[in-house]
């Protein structure tokens, strides 16, 4: 398998969407190489069935123009970040060999994307010792690694960039709802639409970020070191 300029690696299918999925859409139409990376099935989640979410994945990734998507199938709702669900990602980073991981940040409400961002960010880097677990495939490291600022929490949290995502919009949008399962109240559940809540909180985020950049919609990251400058008249964005 070639190996792919970006990865996108989240605790469950339709993570990816709600957080990057936008800068996913614009990365894939300049021509990028990207694998999503969904580390459980999401079998725990109240709605839908592990078989009905592996198809909207697999049409939400073909919205966003994603190359590549798999999951190493660890428990959803059980992570935690042991040694064995570290080995699993390191199989992934050292095969997909990607040059920038996306990945969701450590602060988080929901137990599982906050074990996410530790096990993607231990495995890229135990990925790339050499005399690491030589039979999961040949030392690899990501260049760079950038942590997606959670939709509706954290708003205190600055994001290091934002990406502009206006133009790709309706494709990100397109991509969260391909996952209609999730989006259909089960039974004898009443009060409003998940759809409803999940359309207000994506859109409020999107503003936010947007608004930071002086665009309409925009997705934030943030990166633990700060970024290398080239070019001072190169830097986007408007300080007045
Ligand atoms: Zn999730």
């Amino acid at each position: 398998m070639k190996e792919f300029d970006i990865a996108a690696v989240c605790a469950h299918p339709d993570d990816a969407e709600l957080v990057m999925g936008g800068t996913l859409a614009r990365e894939a139409a300049r021509g990028r190489r990207i694998a999503m990376v969904d580390l459980t099935r999401g079998e725990a989640g109240s709605r839908g069935t592990p078989e009905s979410r592996a198809r909207e994945a697999a049409e939400a990734a073909r919205i966003l123009g994603a190359a590549h998507r798999e999951s190493p199938g660890l428990k959803d709702a059980r992570l935690s970040a042991t040694p064995e669900e570290k080995d699993a990602m390191v199989e992934v980073v050292r095969r997909l060999q990607p040059r920038v991981v996306m990945l969701q940040h450590w602060r988080q409400r929901h137990p599982d994307h906050a074990a996410a961002s530790r096990i993607v960010y231990d495995a890229c880097f135990l990925a790339g010792l050499r005399n690491y677990r030589p039979d999961l495939g040949p030392a690899f490291r990501p260049a760079k690694l950038v942590y997606a600022v959670t939709m509706t929490e954290a708003t205190d949290l600055a994001p290091t960039f934002v990406v502009d995502i206006t133009a790709h919009w309706e494709t990100k949008l397109r991509a969260i709802s391909a996952f209609a399962s999730q989006f259909t109240p089960a039974s004898g559940e009443t009060g409003p639409l998940p759809l409803d809540r999940f359309q207000d909180a994506v859109e409020l985020a999107g503003r936010r970020h947007g608004q930071r950049i002086g665009v309409r919609y925009g997705e934030g990251f943030v990166t633990r070191e700060p970024l290398a400058v080239d070019d001072l008249l190169a830097l986007g964005g408007s300080s007045i």
